[in-house]
């Protein structure tokens, strides 16, 4: 049975993309980040082990309340390989995806064959938050993001145009 190590989950968020979302946080991330806000999320065992099958159960429960799901951490892409597998499930249901990553995009796109998962989980984001938390650029008054260094990045047309477009639609 496929599994994620789940750190916390939300049924409703206003605050982690635009409309209401369920918001997925999954354990683990090596960034390391100074002023990391979600810092008990860093440790791979942090929460328990959920068969993503359960999760898209939750998810289903709350649609149409929901128009989309958040992917937050932790890092995501630590756990590309099952965390693709739901993102595509919950695309299947007509939800859109956001995700938040320490990586850039552009790291993302020189290791998509590298590390196993990653193409998957990116082909199954429609919106990508990349970046460090950077604690000296960090702002209340930033829309979706904690600090001024990530962007909020439109990812079919970025992949589309091989390069980094925003999302502006927000
Ligand atoms: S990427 Fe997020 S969870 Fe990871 S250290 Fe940075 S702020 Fe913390």
């Amino acid at each position: 049975m496929t599994k994620l190590q789940v750190a916390g989950f939300l049924d409703n968020s206003l605050s982690n993309g635009p409309g209401i979302r369920a918001v997925l946080f999954v354990a683990g991330c090596n960034h390391n980040c100074i002023g990391c806000h979600n810092k008990a999320m860093q440790d791979f065992g942090y929460g328990e082990e959920v068969p993503i099958v359960h999760i898209l159960d939750r998810i289903k429960n709350n649609v149409p309340v929901i128009r989309g799901v958040t992917l937050s951490g932790g890092e995501p892409f630590e756990q590309a390989e099952n965390l693709g597998k739901l993102a595509r499930f919950i695309k299947n249901e007509g939800l859109d995806v956001w995700c938040y990553t320490g990586y850039t995009y552009e790291y993302i796109i020189d290791y998509l064959d590298k590390f196993k998962g990653w193409r998957d989980l990116l082909n199954n984001i429609d919106v990508l938050v990349d970046g460090k938390f950077e604690e000296d650029k960090a702002s209340e008054n930033l829309k979706y993001k904690g600090s001024s260094n990530q962007r909020i990045i439109d990812v079919k047309a970025s992949i589309l145009s091989q390069e980094v477009m925003l999302f502006e639609n927000i």
